[in-house]
């Protein structure tokens, strides 16, 4: 058995008080994240975190369609693909620009990145970038909503041998839940620990936590209900 932890977007953008889309209370996690850095105390085979890394004119930013952030909009299929005659949709809400790259909003919260680029040459880890397609959204750091174009997320695991995967970040109800789903899709036995976790929409949790367990991705209170 091989483990990666997966560190999902703790990005400027996603972080109280100034992030144009900040979650509540998502600066609480950070510290406890940063001690899930400690390879004396956990056995990681890999470490990586994830970046939402959006040109400016993003498809998933409500300026682009002329609407109020977090309005629910129907995109279709770009492909035209289609299931029982009818165009492939999905819906889901539009931003705030958030993430465009290469600005502050867009990095990756210092105090992590520090104890990120201490582990040195200890274990393997990376940067996945996503969403820099700008003609799809992507919640998850595998693969676009549409699963047509991948990161290299998954090659990476598979070269290292990983066999498990700990999801912790931002946010609970989006992008670490579909990674972790997806990632369950991939093949690999996946994690989420809550606690370690903040939503968009926490009032929604107890639904969120079924459209994990659903889809076969377990969810655990604390990292110290995983055993390595
Ligand atoms: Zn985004």
């Amino acid at each position: 058995m091989k483990s990666a932890l997966v560190v999902v977007d703790l990005q400027e953008d996603f972080l109280p008080s100034d992030g144009s889309l900040a979650v509540k209370e998502g600066r609480d996690i950070i510290s406890p994240i940063c001690d899930l850095l400690d390879l004396s105390k956990y056995n990681w085979s890999t470490i990586i975190a994830t970046q939402d890394w959006h040109p400016h004119d993003h498809i998933s930013f409500a300026s682009q369609h002329g609407v109020p952030p977090f309005t629910e909009i129907e995109f279709k299929h770009p492909l035209g693909h289609k299931q029982d005659g009818e165009t492939i949709t999905f819906t889901t809400p539009v931003w705030p620009d958030h993430c465009v790259q290469n600005t502050f909003g867009s990095s990756i919260d210092a105090s992590f990145i520090a104890k990120f680029n201490q582990l040195d040459d200890q274990i393997p880890k990376s940067i996945i970038r996503k969403g820099y397609l700008k003609d799809r959204e992507y919640y998850s750091c595998f693969k676009d909503i549409w699963k047509l174009h991948k990161t290299e997320i998954e090659d990476e695991l598979t070269k290292l041998g990983v066999t498990d995967v700990v999801f912790v970040g931002i946010a609970y109800d989006f992008c670490v839940m579909h990674s972790a789903i997806d990632c369950k899709n991939a093949g690999f036995n996946s994690y989420v620990v809550k606690s370690l976790c903040k939503s968009v929409v926490p009032e929604n949790d107890d639904k969120t936590d079924l459209s994990y367990t659903e889809k076969g991705v377990k969810v655990l209170q604390s990292v110290d209900e995983y055993k390595f």
